[in-house]
């Protein structure tokens, strides 16, 4: 069967469920179709356990802020994404005003964003960023500290009982958590609810491709029935998460050609005792390792989940060939095609060459 004259389909996550909320607010008018092959939404990487819950304006992350080859520090990116994050407050304070959303607190609450460093190198790497940020406006407000005490009063369960280190940390009261999969559906709530936009679950899109006079056919398939549905569409946005490479790579446009993905693993160390719990109240985030990836990053973080508060470590990442959490083993060996072997052969030579300094440099 052919349905037409549908103009938008996208898949479930964060990402899909902004864009589609965004775009029906410009223009309610528009035909929007959303598919999820899960019988629920925002259980991959936007599931409140999948993801850390920073809301990222650069408060605390020291891979937004890189040090130049003159030694000073860059700090245009973390003006872009303090920038960007100012925008996402503004579209959920426009949510609240309009009691589109009647809680915030269900999906955001203030914890103060910490960098914390040791060693005398990163010491001076974070006071020169330091120094740089609190320039702009957007930063002024950031404190700076070597003292251990103060150390201590910031993120007590890190600082005690390491008198003897050198540290420095940076404060940043505005600093937010995000519960990212409550958020997640409150926008598919305000999409089904009151614009009326079909959420297909358990239906996974198995093809798109591009049609004659600038059209798009997509191809999903129930998978309670095992019926496959043929749907035209003037724009399809892939917000897949870990499923959009496989489905760009079914899509019949040579721009496809080349890309590639190495899934990583995230687990967490998650705290059950209360009292430690209730000891900490911030976000602290430290360096990653010489060319380990951002994700690498370890975090000690006050989460808030199904209105609980929570302290987790990590994130730890490992090796797997899902790309997505339910995805299958075979995600990255099908993906592997002749067109994207000399852009992954470049990413694993790349990071082969990091290891080699690394163990040089040990
Ligand atoms: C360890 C870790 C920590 C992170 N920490 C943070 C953080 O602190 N702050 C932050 O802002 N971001 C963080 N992120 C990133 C953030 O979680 C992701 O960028 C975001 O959740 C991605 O949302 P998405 O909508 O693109 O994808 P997802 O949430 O993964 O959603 C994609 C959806 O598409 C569905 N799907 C896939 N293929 C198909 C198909 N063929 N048909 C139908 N449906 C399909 C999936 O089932 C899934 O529900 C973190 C990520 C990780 C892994």
């Amino acid at each position: 069967m052919k349905k037409t004259n549908t103009i938008l389909f996208v898949p479930v996550g964060i990402m899909s469920a902004t864009l589609s909320l965004m775009l029906k607010f410009i223009d309610p008018g528009l035909k929007i179709i959303i598919f999820e092959k899960l019988d629920h939404v925002a259980k991959e990487s936007s599931g409140a356990w999948n993801n850390s819950g920073t809301g990222h304006s650069a408060l605390c992350e020291l891979n937004y802020t890189p040090e130049k080859d003159d030694g000073s520090i860059d700090i245009s990116k973390a003006l872009e994404i303090f920038g960007q994050f100012e925008n996402s407050k503004q579209f959920w304070s426009y949510l609240v005003d309009k009691k589109f959303i009647e809680q915030p607190k269900d999906f955001i609450h203030s914890v103060p964003h910490h960098s914390w460093v040791t060693g005398q190198e990163d010491i001076d790497f974070l006071k020169k960023r330091f120094e740089a940020l609190t320039k702009t406006a957007m930063f002024e407000e950031m404190k700076f500290s070597e003292d251990h005490k103060i150390l201590a009063e910031w993120f007590p369960l890190i600082a005690r009982g390491r008198e003897n280190q050198k540290m420095a940390g940076t404060r940043m009261e505005i600093g937010t958590e995000v519960n990212f999969e409550d958020l997640t559906k409150k926008y598919f709530k305000i999409l089904e609810e009151q614009f009326d936009v079909p959420v297909l679950r358990n239906t996974e899109v198995l093809d798109v491709d591009p049609e004659e006079e600038l059209e798009w056919t997509v191809e999903a398939k129930d998978l309670n029935s095992g019926k496959i549905t043929y749907y035209d569409a003037e724009h399809v946005f892939i917000g897949a998460g870990g499923g959009a490479l496989p489905l760009l790579q079914k899509v019949e446009i040579e721009e496809k050609d080349g890309y590639g993905g190495f899934p990583v693993d995230g687990q967490w160390l998650t705290c059950n005792n209360p009292e430690v719990i209730a000891k900490h109240n911030a976000k602290v985030y430290s360096k990653a390792g010489p060319d380990a990836p951002p994700m690498s990053t370890p975090h000690l973080d006050t989460r808030y989940i199904n209105g609980k508060k929570e302290l987790l470590f990590g994130p730890f990442a490992g090796f797997t060939t899902k790309f997505l959490k339910e995805g299958s083993k075979m995600d990255l060996p099908r993906s592997i095609h002749l067109d994207n072997i000399p852009s992954m052969w470049g990413v694993f030579w790349h990071n082969l060459q990091g290891k080699r300094i690394k163990k040089s440099l040990s």
